[in-house]
């Protein structure tokens, strides 16, 4: 890319029917040359879900975004990694999110063919990942502007745990549970392979209990950088959280991966932070007394309950099997073993029905995490 710069966080007004225009402004300010090089674009497909959830990346901006390199003599490769195991569910959870269609033969199962990497974290030391992410010469990763129950947001850093392959995004979870420890090894896997750009879709956004809930919110921008950590910070005090307080944007701040001080990033375009935006409420959301709350009594008294709605909970199995703690056992609806627990929320995050619902006293405490109907 020439020109680079790296603290420049481009923002811009859109919907979904002006996709194109928005990707032809984000190259102009981030000039690359596509001409034969093998471009992987990395979205957010976390699960079978619709575009109308709000939950993965809308398939409009992979398909502006995968003409646009097209025309321009890119190799396009589009595939991500869902929560969901297997060959077959890469594929089925692209074709329910719109994505495979969007891809216009562009799509490339990332289960097909893989490579085991080392990793220099204190945690997990070897990784399996998929080897598209490897042998592109360019990487563009194309998150959603969501929260997360374990790591109060989820955008460009975060996407990136998709290059993960089957079984080993469920292995990073059990080897490091403590939600401080597990957001250290986001970065360590964001290491792996910085994205070259990242575009995130913030059109329509989710607050709550994200990362795949019911409270999607209007935020109409598509926001674009080089630097996917300034980028992750911006959405941060867009949430009205002080990036500081987000532990993986601390870390890979302090690894010298990006500016997260408002007043050191670069931002073109209007933004402004959204009112009321709720957080998940497995977090107090502001001040000193909810660092307080979080630090010394969330694990031991209040973190919140996982109940399993019969109304909706079909018995697919879905959370059983992929409880990385074997924590459930199926019964008429899944029966949760509390000690096993470790928090993750992976099976919140894949139910394909939204049949787990998050109750107990922090919601009393903060008010926060409302679910309304999608
Ligand atoms: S809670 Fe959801 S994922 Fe689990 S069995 Fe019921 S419908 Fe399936
Ligand atoms: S029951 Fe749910 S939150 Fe608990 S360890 Fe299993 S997947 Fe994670």
């Amino acid at each position: 890319m020439s020109g680079s710069r790296q603290n420049l966080v481009l923002v811009i007004d859109g919907d979904y029917s002006r996709m194109e225009k928005a990707i032809e402004k984000i190259f102009q300010n981030f000039p690359f040359s596509f001409e034969g090089k093998k471009v992987l674009v990395k979205p957010n497909i976390l699960g079978p879900y619709p575009p109308e959830k709000g939950i993965t990346t809308h398939p409009s901006l992979i398909h502006a975004l995968v003409t646009y390199l097209k025309k321009r003599g890119a190799i396009c490769l589009v595939g991500d990694n869902p929560g969901l195991h297997g060959y077959a569910a890469n594929e089925r959870c692209a074709k329910i999110s719109g994505i495979f269609d969007a891809a216009g033969g562009c799509f490339v199962n990332f289960a097909q063919s893989t490579i085991q990497v080392d990793v220099p974290s204190r945690f997990i030391k070897k990784l399996v990942i998929s080897r598209a992410v490897l042998d592109a010469d360019l990487v563009i990763n194309v998150p959603k502007f969501k929260t997360h129950l374990q790591t109060r947001i989820t955008g460009a850093v975060k996407n990136m745990f998709g290059i993960l392959v089957g079984a080993e995004k469920a292995r990073v979870h059990l080897s490091v549970p403590r939600p401080e420890n597990f957001s250290e090894a986001l970065v360590d896997i964001y290491q792996i392979r910085i994205p070259d750009l990242t575009i995130m879709d913030a059109v329509v956004g989710m607050e709550g209990n994200g990362p795949s809930g019911k409270d999607l919110r209007p935020v109409g921008k598509i926001i674009s950088s080089t630097n996917g950590v300034s980028l992750d910070a911006l959405m941060a005090i867009m949430m009205g959280l002080n990036p500081e307080s987000v532990d993986y944007l601390r870390t890979a701040s302090h690894r010298g991966l990006g500016k997260v001080d408002l007043s050191r990033i670069e931002i073109q375009g209007n933004w402004s932070p959204l009112e009321k935006f709720k957080m998940p409420l497995t977090f107090v959301s502001r001040g000193f007394f909810g660092a307080a709350v979080n630090k010394l009594l969330y694990r031991p008294f209040i973190k919140p309950r996982l109940n399993f709605n019969p109304a909706f909970c079909t018995q697919c199995d879905v959370c059983v099997q992929h409880c990385p703690s074997q924590a459930l056992t199926m019964g008429e609806v899944p029966f949760l073993d509390k000690k096993k627990c470790i928090s993750c929320y992976c099976c919140y995050e894949l139910c394909p029905n939204q049949a787990i619902e998050l109750t107990g006293l922090m919601r009393r405490v903060t008010g926060g995490g409302k679910q309304i109907k999608a």
